[in-house]
């Protein structure tokens, strides 16, 4: 506990505190008592001590007398009776001021009020307490704490506590955001000066008994000070419970739908602890293409993050696209006794993945590309103003700096398949998707109408210019991709023809949203069946296409109609998709699971990415480059093959959305419409900062925010120097800890024999 330099320095005042130090709070049900007792155990607790807190309360109604205790110590506590003898006492509701309330107090004792009263108005009154006066229910109201009828002041009071006691602004707004009540510090902030204090001359308080101090107006009730206040012998567990909580990691929602295999929970928690380049070295791991995946992945972690049911899901691909604009970390090379050779053919992103983890863990590694440079799609497809060639250029050389070799304008043919089997360890064909399906029509052969890949090629390349109205075919990235680059090389307008409804388009939402911000307009439910022109095209047949019944994807299959309509342009680019094109393997193979067969034998010829999957996205790639490239180093090592055991997601119902202040996610800085047509620049500028991490709630995993601590009732948790030590022997298993755990990074067990033992 000593060594956790997140503590707050213990403040003078409070260095000579005499401990076991007891608080008592009263108020009345609705007023948030009970949290108060617990934001006090917070202020406690971040200056290194040993807490305990507890409500005492039933069933009573909104507006009854409620107790709250608070228990601090320099050692754990074992007492677990109500607070009888308060060191300090805090009174919510002046109305409830009475012998009751006073009981136990001792000359001296902290007494702090909510009144509207200022501190003159008690002239002698309470001599015998330090004593401190807050209005904290004007203060509340006046910051909109609470509802029109019901003021609630737990929060704003405790800054007037901290400042009896001496401790700083700095440390309340610590405990406050560690239970997630930031949105509350002004009014504590505003209750820290407010408050009046008039200090206690230890001479007269102990000429003047703390009983005599109140002078009730009808016959004092009975004092609650017969009960026993120290420290029963023994208050374990016994035989009550058969349950104890323990400390367990769950896994976050984002880390099992992120198709690279990220841990995204990780990163963004070492981005906010540590910085950018300690989430580097996290997101490194399985991440080769950072800087592309932050900024053209359709973000699947996205969709599931937990945040999403709260106030908006964390913006997980921009915090990618922060880190690796924001540090050069790179991870460094095992060392491995007997380096094997591997080849990959194709330099695309499962390539380079699967080549990028071979080097990683120490073996050496040639790419065999057929065009002229790695990249694959990220090179010669996606445009510039989505994926800029130097984001490209920062990931490719990190992987280059580890000392994979590359062979470029190498296009592998059967015979050198067969060749390379013999001169290396295994072989993996990461060779993306085959050549652009054509389109049967009438009119394909008349100049202006190309494939829309050749033109996204050849814009990469060069300036190319367009004049007039350019019409896409399809709905895929490729389409999109073209009808945006047709935007920015000159075209009067883009129409893009698509045969289902717009929820049906295979490209990323994202990109159609932009595609039609940017001007572009969506023809759907069409199909071309025949091209017009004079040697050159100007017009396409359009048939119209009815919804027919769902076919295999699920989407309902198009019916083409009779029904026809001329759409009139001067260029068409087709973007219908691609082949799986392994036509190119030799005819003896099959493949068969990622891998290449003969018959019954299995080669190590391995296959991934788009070309043995055909998933789609530059994040799939990568991860089945990364799968197959472990699996093939396992498969070679004789490894047992062991599937991690992920476990179920922590759901939205599983957060304890209550510990969290609302906080809209950060945006993107994009360019407006009217700039972007003019040029290739990057339309998104990412984040201002990566303040974006800070909205993580860490599901599953436990970042020692204290919750638990604060909220036994029985003081059984204490720090300890792995994080949290629970003593089993005297919890009585009522869960609470596990309930208020804001990220569910706890679990109720059976306890074990030993445990029970340990009880009795
Ligand atoms: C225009 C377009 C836009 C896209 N936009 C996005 C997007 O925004 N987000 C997203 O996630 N995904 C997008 N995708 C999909 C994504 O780019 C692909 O899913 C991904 O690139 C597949 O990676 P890969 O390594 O399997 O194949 P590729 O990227 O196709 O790489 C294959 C490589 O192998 C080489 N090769 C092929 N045959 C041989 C051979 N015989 N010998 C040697 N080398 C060979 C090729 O030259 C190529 O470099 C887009 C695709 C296109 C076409
Ligand atoms: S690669 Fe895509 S899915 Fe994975 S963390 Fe990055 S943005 Fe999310
Ligand atoms: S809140 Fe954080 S850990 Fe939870 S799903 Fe979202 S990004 Fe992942
Ligand atoms: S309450 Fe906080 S400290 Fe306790 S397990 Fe959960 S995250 Fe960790």
């Amino acid at each position: 506990m000593k060594n956790d330099t997140s503590l707050e320095p213990v403040p003078t005042s409070l260095a000579d505190l005499s401990l076991p130090l007891e608080v008592r709070v009263h108020g009345r049900g609705g007023q948030g008592g009970v949290t108060c007792a617990k934001l006090i155990a917070s202020l406690y607790t971040r200056m290194g001590f040993h807490v305990q807190t507890f409500g005492d309360y039933g069933s009573e109604r909104s507006g009854a007398p409620i107790q709250a205790f608070t228990r601090v110590d320099r050692q754990t506590i074992a007492n677990r009776n109500k607070v009888y003898r308060p060191d300090h006492l805090i009174v919510l509701d002046e109305a409830l001021m009475g012998p009751q309330v006073l009981s136990g107090t001792a000359p001296g004792a902290l007494l702090l009020l909510n009144t509207r009263s200022p501190l003159d108005a008690y002239g002698g009154q309470y001599a015998n307490y330090r004593l401190g006066v807050v209005d904290a229910t004007a203060i509340a109201r006046e910051h909109g704490i609470g509802s029109s009828s019901v003021v609630i002041i737990n929060t704003t009071i405790l800054g007037a506590y901290a400042r009896l006691l001496g401790v700083s602004l700095g440390a309340l707004e610590a405990a406050f955001a560690s239970l997630g009540l930031g949105g509350d510090l002004a009014a504590a902030e505003h209750a820290y000066e407010q408050v009046q204090i008039r200090t206690c001359d230890p001479a007269d308080a102990h000429a003047v008994a703390p009983a005599t101090a109140w002078q009730p107006d009808s016959a004092p009730v009975t004092p609650l000070t017969e009960h026993r206040a120290d420290s029963p012998a023994t208050l374990k567990t016994g035989s009550w419970s058969t349950q104890a909580p323990r400390y367990r990691n769950h896994a976050a929602p984002c880390n099992l739908a992120c198709p690279a295999g990220n841990d995204v929970r990780g990163f963004v928690q070492a981005l906010q602890d540590d910085g950018a380049d300690a989430a580097a070295k996290v997101l490194l791991r399985t991440q080769p293409l950072p800087s592309v995946c932050g900024r053209v992945c359709p973000a699947p972690c996205m969709q599931a993050c937990n945040r999403d049911a709260f106030d908006g899901a964390v913006n997980i691909r921009s915090l990618e696209r922060w880190v690796a604009d924001h540090s050069t970390q790179a991870l460094g090379k095992q060392a491995v006794a007997r380096p094997r050779r591997f080849a990959v053919v194709g330099g695309g992103p499962a390539g380079l993945s699967a080549a990028y983890q071979l080097v990683l863990h120490g073996h050496a590694v040639t790419i065999f590309e057929a065009g002229p440079a790695l990249g694959g799609v990220l090179r010669n497809g996606i445009p510039a103003y989505r994926l800029p060639p130097e984001a490209l250029q920062r990931d490719l050389q990190r992987i280059l700096d580890l000392g994979v070799e590359t062979r470029f304008n190498v296009r592998i043919g059967h015979t050198d398949l067969l060749r390379m089997q013999e001169e290396y360890d295994a072989l993996i064909v990461c060779a993306g998707l085959g050549p652009a399906l054509r389109l049967e029509a009438e009119g394909t052969g008349l100049a202006g109408l190309e494939q829309g890949l050749d033109f996204l090629d050849r814009a990469k390349l060069g300036k190319v210019e367009l004049r007039g109205r350019v019409v896409v075919v399809g709905g895929g990235n490729t389409a999109i991709d073209c009808a945006r680059t047709a935007l920015r090389c000159g075209a009067s307008s883009v129409k893009l023809v698509y045969r289902r409804g717009r929820e049906d388009m295979p490209a990323i939402a994202e990109e159609i949203d932009s595609a039609e911000f940017e001007g572009v307009r969506l023809v759907l439910n069409r199909q071309p069946v025949a091209f017009s022109g004079n040697g050159t095209v100007s017009a396409l047949v359009l048939a119209e296409v009815e919804p027919g019944a769902p076919d295999e994807s699920g989407r309902r299959r198009p019916m083409v109609t009779q029904r026809t309509s001329n759409l009139e342009c001067d260029t068409v680019f087709l973007a219908l998709g691609q082949s799986a094109g392994m036509e190119w393997l030799p005819g003896t193979w099959q493949v068969r699971d990622s891998r290449a067969w003969e018959g019954s034998q299995a080669l190590d010829v391995w296959f991934a990415g788009d070309c043995a999957t055909g998933e789609g996205t530059v994040t799939h790639a990568i991860g089945s480059g990364r799968r197959i490239a472990l699996a093939v180093l396992g498969r070679l090592d004789n490894a047992p093959e062991t599937q991690p055991d992920a476990g179920s997601a922590v759901a939205p119902g599983q957060i304890r959305f209550s510990h969290f202040d609302v906080v809209p996610p950060h945006r993107d800085k994009e360019l407006p419409p009217s700039v972007r047509r003019d040029s290739f620049e990057e339309c998104n500028h990412g984040l201002a900062g990566p303040e974006e991490a800070g909205r993580c709630f860490s599901c599953g995993q436990c970042t020692h925010c204290d919750t638990c601590l604060i909220y036994c009732p029985e003081g059984v948790i204490t720090r300890s120097e792995s994080g949290y030590r629970i003593d089993t022997s005297y919890c009585k298993g009522c869960g609470m800890c596990v309930a208020e755990c804001p990220r569910s990074a706890m679990e109720m067990h059976e306890k074990t024999k030993l445990e029970v033992r340990q009880c009795l």
